[in-house]
Formats: structure tokens, C-alpha cells, sequence
């Protein structure tokens, strides 16, 4: 594992440090010290900033409007932006357009799909979700049984998603179907694009343990999308939809445990202002909190580091997960117990930070704790659950049986 960057890779780090020091606002102390209506007007104007600078899709090629960034560019970009308290990702559905959704039609796409999808996402006309689970189809994602059956040039959708992030904000879905119900379960799906914004489909939101409705229930009756709207082959959507979760790739992994450690300071500085820092029992969870978090940045460089030589994510990736959202959640209980009763109160609701730490800036009370502390429980949950993840390590890398 070699822990430096290309000399390249440096000078792209000082055009970004020079970049963001001539844009950002003065005083400046990160995305999270601002209030929700600040939080909007500085979200749309950054937005202008990213556009102007082809930073919004800053890993795709530039013939698609992208910033053909290589992946250490990518790397230094997350850590710089982790670093000064300012988002890649500007909504709640653009991990899923530019990432997931976007990646899938440069990789697989047609030109057709290509130049139809790819600038929509650019423009922030189309806003991606992503309809994989069901209530029988989570970690057996080859379960799904939503079906849909080609009627002359569409295919009608019938069936139920769930879990859908920000869905009720979406008005693409990019959803794994069944096309072939005699076929073994994971040779009949198809990965298929629909547009939300029609009768047959109706989005119920779920609210969540901290009172936000972000993810839906997604209900399809008669629901239709045009048959060009397939990614891969029709059948073959299994192939497309492992794909597209390894887009979830390690660029940002160091990224997080820059955030990981911010975090970690702001705890210090919490326990102190509480006057716990003489606390045996206090000191003796903080200090294991530090040496795994730790762990969490050493495993993040060796994430980067797979990465960057280009190789597809390994069993390393499933470590990596484990661990930090374990981590996530022993971190923020600590939090909330240094802050005793005034957690069950917590002085303001504070926005969410649905897959990570919060960002520079957040205030240090027990509205940014406790919020935290509650979207921790989610983190061994999505992207695959703790238990899924143990089974990875088990079979591909200790070699263990099945
Ligand atoms: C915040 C959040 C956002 C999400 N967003 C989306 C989204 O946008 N789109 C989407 O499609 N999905 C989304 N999901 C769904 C997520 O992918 C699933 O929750 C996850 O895959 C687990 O599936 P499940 O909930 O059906 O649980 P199940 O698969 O039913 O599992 C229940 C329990 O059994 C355990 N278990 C299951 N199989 C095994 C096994 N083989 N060995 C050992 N233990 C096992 C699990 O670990 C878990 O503890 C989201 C989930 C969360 C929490």
C-alpha cells in the first residue's frame, strides 16, 4: 500500500485548495454551519460554481459533459471538497443520477440512451432513484418479484418497491423487473428505466426513526415505460444491477474518514464541555473509538488503493463497510450518553446527513448528536447489512464454506 499521491495527482489538489479558496464565501466554516434557508440559497449558487467548473459529473468522460477527471483526481477531489465542508452531491437524488444511474449508461448504454439520459442528469430535469429492494427482495435481491410484460413497444409494471430513497423527490426510477417468470431467479430480470411522473405509479413515504420521510414505498398498477428503456439485455439485468451497486466504489473512502475524524474531534470537544473528561469509563470509550477510527482510515487507504490501480472492488470493500458503520453507531452512542437526559430533548431538529458523519460546520448540541445517533442505525443496514457483509468476509476471504 503506497500511502502517497502521483505528483499529478498533488498539483490537481492545489488547483482545487486554490479553486474553492477563490470561490467559496468568506468566513466560510462548511455546508453544516449553515441553517436550512442559507443551506438552500448557498446549495443553488454552488451548483452554478460546479457546473461552471464541469465538477458536477467530475468522473465522467467530457463528451458527456463530465469532467474526465482521472481516479486520483477523483480521490483528492473528495478529500478537498470533504475537507472545506462542501457537498459533490447537491440532492438527495443525485448519488443515484450521477453515480449509479449515470455510470450504468456510460458502461452500458446505447448512444441513443447516452445522449438522452446523460445531460438530463447534467441539467437536474431527470431526478434518479433506485427500485431494487421489495418487501420479499432485500438481501435476496434475485427475489424481486415486480414483473413486467412487453405490450408492443412499452412494457407494463405491476408490483411493489420499497425502501426507495428520496423517490418521492424522483421522477426517473432506475428498477430491477421480472420478465421471466419460468426462468431461474436471478436469468429473468431486466434492468428497466421508468418515468414516475405517470397514473400507474404511486409513492408512499415511510417516516423514519428521526421523523423524515426519506425513503417510499413505490406501487406500480398497469405502470409503463418505453421497450427502449432497457439497460443491458432484457433478462439480463441481474449482470446490470451488480454492476451498478460496485459504482459505489472507493474514490471516497479516505473522503469519510476525514469526516470520521472531524467528527471525532467535535466529540472531544463535547465531552469536555460537559466536564467529562475526567470520567474513567468516558475516556476509556474514547480512546477505543480512536484506535477504530484508526482502523477505519487504514482500511480506507487500502480501499483507495485497489481502487486507484483500477482493480474492481474486492472483499476489502465488505470489510470497510463493517467497520465503519459499526464504528458510526459505538461513536454517536458515546455522544449521546455524554449528553445524559438532553438526549432525550434535544435542543433543535437538525437536518439529516443520511450516509455519514456530518458535514464541517455542524453545530456541536445535542440536536446535531442526536440526529447522528439515529441515522447510524441505518448504516449496517443499507448497501448491504452487517450480517451480508460477515458472509462476504467468511466466504471470500477466510474461505469458509457457504
Ligand atoms: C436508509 C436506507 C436507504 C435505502 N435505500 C434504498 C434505495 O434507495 N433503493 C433500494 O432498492 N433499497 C434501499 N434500501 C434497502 C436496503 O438495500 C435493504 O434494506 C437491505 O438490502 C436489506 O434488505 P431487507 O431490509 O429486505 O432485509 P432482509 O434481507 O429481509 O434481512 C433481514 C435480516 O436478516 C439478515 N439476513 C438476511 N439474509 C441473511 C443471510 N443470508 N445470512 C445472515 N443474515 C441474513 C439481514 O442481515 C437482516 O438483519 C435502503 C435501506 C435503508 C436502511
Amino acid at each position: 500500500m503506497d500511502l502517497r499521491y502521483s505528483e499529478d495527482a498533488e498539483k490537481y489538489r492545489a488547483h482545487i485548495t486554490s479553486l474553492l479558496g477563490s470561490t467559496l464565501p468568506e468566513g466560510w466554516h462548511g455546508l453544516g454551519a449553515l441553517d436550512p434557508g442559507e443551506r438552500g440559497t448557498f446549495l443553488r449558487e454552488w451548483r452554478n460554481v460546479l457546473l461552471e467548473h464541469r465538477l458536477l459529473a467530475p468522473h465522467w468522460p467530457t463528451e458527456h459533459g463530465g469532467g474526465g477527471l482521472s481516479n486520483s483526481e477523483r480521490a483528492v477531489l473528495n478529500e478537498e471538497f470533504t475537507k472545506a465542508g462542501v457537498p459533490l452531491m447537491l440532492t438527495d437524488n443525485d448519488a443515484s443520477g450521477f453515480q449509479l444511474l449515470g455510470n450504468i449508461v456510460l458502461a452500458l448504454g446505447t448512444p441513443e440512451q447516452k445522449s438522452h439520459f446523460l445531460p438530463r442528469v447534467i441539467s437536474g430535469e431527470h431526478l434518479w432513484c433506485q427500485g431494487f429492494s421489495e418487501p420479499g427482495a432485500g438481501s435476496d435481491l434475485a427475489s424481486v418479484a415486480t414483473r413486467a410484460v412487453r405490450e408492443g413497444d412499452e412494457w407494463v409494471i405491476n408490483g411493489q418497491k420499497i425502501w426507495t430513497s428520496a423517490g418521492h423527490l424522483a421522477n426517473w426510477m432506475f428498477a430491477l423487473v421480472r420478465t421471466d417468470t419460468e426462468a431461474p431467479k436471478h436469468r429473468g430480470l431486466t434492468f428497466l428505466l421508468i418515468p414516475m411522473d405517470q397514473p400507474g405509479i404511486e409513492v408512499r413515504p415511510i417516516s423514519q426513526i428521526n421523523g423524515n420521510p426519506e425513503f417510499n414505498e413505490v406501487f406500480f398498477t398497469d405502470a409503463r415505460t418505453s421497450a427502449e428503456n432497457v439497460i443491458g439485455e432484457v433478462n439480463g439485468g441481474w449482470g446490470v444491477a451488480m454492476m451498478t451497486l460496485g459504482f459505489e466504489r472507493g474514490e471516497n473512502a479516505t473522503a469519510m474518514a476525514l469526516r470520521f475524524q472531524a467528527e471525532f474531534d467535535r466529540l472531544v470537544d463535547l465531552v469536555n464541555s460537559r466536564g467529562r473528561g475526567d470520567d474513567p469509563q468516558v475516556r476509556a470509550r474514547l480512546a477505543r473509538c480512536y484506535t477504530r477510527l484508526q482502523v477505519v482510515r487504514l482500511l480506507a487507504m487500502r480501499s483507495l488503493t485497489t481502487f486507484l490501480s483500477g482493480e474492481p472492488p474486492g472483499p476489502e470493500a465488505a470489510i470497510v463497510k463493517l467497520y465503519w458503520s459499526e464504528y458510526w453507531q459505538s461513536v454517536s452512542a458515546l455522544a449521546v450518553d455524554v449528553l445524559g437526559a438532553e438526549a432525550i430533548a434535544p435542543t433543535v431538529q437538525r437536518p439529516p446527513s443520511a450516509d455519514g458523519p456530518d458535514l464541517h460546520g455542524a453545530p456541536n448540541d445535542s440536536g446535531s448528536w442526536v440526529g447522528t445517533y439515529l441515522n447510524a442505525f441505518a448504516s449496517t443496514i443499507y448497501t448491504g447489512t452487517s450480517e451480508i457483509q460477515r458472509n462476504i468476509i467468511a466466504e471470500r476471504v477466510l474461505g469458509l464454506p457457504k
